[in-house]
């Protein structure tokens, strides 16, 4: 029997990522209120957000710092604009803090309001800065299966999964899209990590020059892929891909909207794991998932590829009405002074053994094929059979099941792509409450099994 806001629930909201034909049975899960690492639903009863909502909420729920930066925020000034040379000194002030926490040489930040709205900048700013250098063919980019780059046309081109494609026209021409980067699953039998890295290296090599190093723009790739499984890339992955790309010119893009801000245990994800791009997409953290807020960094060869055009065409054709809005622009300026002052990024770093080593124990779990992680994110896989690593019938959702125990058990975790189950707490989380998230999590998997 649904509640009863949970009966307006069903009648009236079309759900992102749903399965809409159940949710008309099962209905929501309705949230009212959340403190440090916890939500409330409606009955009072407490839940560890492992997944720090939808891997954002680095500092956890009802931080007043944030909740007052929004506020004197609107008080002052309220809306502002970037479009035709207008601005306001919140989002001056968040360009040139983000400017010096940049990994990467960066001549300015672009503003928008998620990770889809940055990543379909991306593909555009590629675009532009050929045909600005006379090369109208160098427009492909490619992806990775199972990586996840957001919804919008461009975004959910990119994005390597199912869910995004089918039925809905995608991916356009012109996306491609290379293996995912995932040992335990694409290694050959007593293949290393490094070997593995080779291969897939060369592969990429491979699916360029056949279609020919002229066509092909950029190349984007989450630090660690997120939605499509919580994956770690093999050692030596970026060094070797990297090395195709510079040999034909093609654009590295980090699609840092889960990595970025401290979750593994550096400023950027990038930095933990080698990678050196091009140019960087951030969300999510940068506001703690408190107000919407993405954007992009803009290196110095595109910047004053991006000045010429103007020269020539008159004005730069792209932005949105939030580009920089005031409001998310000092609500970001909040987290990362909290950030930096509370050290959290350190933080992260510091609680990431006792983390990893709770979640690898996982592994001795009886449907519990692989349990991998980095910093504060990690990613387990159920298996029927340990020895094959043969999956339960897809039919069976098994990784749904166990996080509906989970959910019994006061902790949310998320189900992904295939039998994968993610674990992404805020950053703020104390040792015992990781203790905690670890605990429910193991009596989860006995109840799954
Ligand atoms: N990129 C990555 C790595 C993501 O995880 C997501 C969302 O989860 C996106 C892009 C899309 O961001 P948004 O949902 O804010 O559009």
């Amino acid at each position: 029997m649904l509640s009863n806001l949970a009966t307006r629930d069903v009648e009236t909201l079309l759900h992102p990522y749903t399965n809409l034909s159940a949710h008309r049975g099962t209905g929501p899960l309705v949230l009212e209120r959340g403190d440090g690492v916890h939500v409330y639903d409606t009955e009072g009863r407490p839940y560890i957000e492992g997944m720090a909502g939808l891997w954002c909420t680095a500092l956890g729920y009802s931080n007043a710092e944030l909740a007052e930066a929004a506020r004197a925020q609107m008080g002052r000034l309220p809306f502002g604009h970037l479009f035709s040379g207008r601005s306001h000194d919140p989002a001056i002030e968040l360009a040139e803090t983000l400017k010096e926490l940049m990994p990467i040489p960066t001549s300015k930040i672009f503003f928008c309001s998620s990770g889809s709205e940055a990543n379909d900048t991306q593909v555009k700013l590629a675009w532009y800065y050929n045909n600005a250098l006379g090369r109208p063919n160098k427009k492909k980019i490619i992806g990775r299966l199972k990586g996840y780059h957001g919804v919008t046309v461009a975004s959910a081109s990119m994005t390597g999964l199912t869910a995004n494609h089918a039925d809905w026209d995608l991916p356009l021409p012109g996306f491609l899209h290379v293996a995912t980067p995932h040992h335990y699953r694409g290694a050959e039998p007593g293949e290393s990590e490094e070997a593995y890295s080779a291969r897939l290296a060369a592969d990429l090599e491979e699916t360029i020059l056949r279609e020919g190093p002229e066509t092909v723009a950029a190349f984007i790739a989450e630090p660690v892929m997120g939605a499509g499984g919580a994956i770690v890339p093999p050692r030596g992955y970026f060094e070797a891909i990297q090395a195709v790309l510079a040999r034909y010119e093609v654009r590295l893009i980090a699609d840092e909207v889960i990595c970025g801000f401290g979750r593994l245990g550096t400023w950027f994800g990038g930095q933990a794991l080698g990678m050196r791009a091009d140019s960087l997409s951030f969300a999510k953290a940068v506001t703690s998932g408190y107000v919407p807020l993405g954007g992009l960094s803009v290196d110095p060869a595109l910047y004053d590829v991006l000045v010429a055009q103007s020269e020539k065409l008159g004005t730069f054709g792209h932005g949105t009405t939030y580009s920089g809005h005031p409001v998310a622009s000092a609500v970001a300026l909040k987290t990362i002074e909290i950030y930096r002052r509370d050290r959290i990024v350190e933080g992260a770093a510091s609680k990431a053994p006792q983390f990893q080593a709770r979640l690898a124990a996982l592994a001795d779990h009886a449907i519990v094929g692989e349990a991998r992680g980095i910093g504060l994110i990690g990613g387990l896989e159920i298996v029927a059979d340990k020895a094959s690593k043969r999956q339960y019938d897809p039919k069976a959702g098994v990784a749904a099941r166990c996080v509906a125990f989970a959910q019994g058990e006061g902790l949310i975790v998320r189900p992904l792509a295939g039998d994968r189950v993610a674990v992404c707490p805020p950053l703020i989380i104390a040792p015992d409450e990781i203790d905690a998230l670890f605990d429910r999590l193991t009596r989860a998997l006995d109840r799954t099994r």
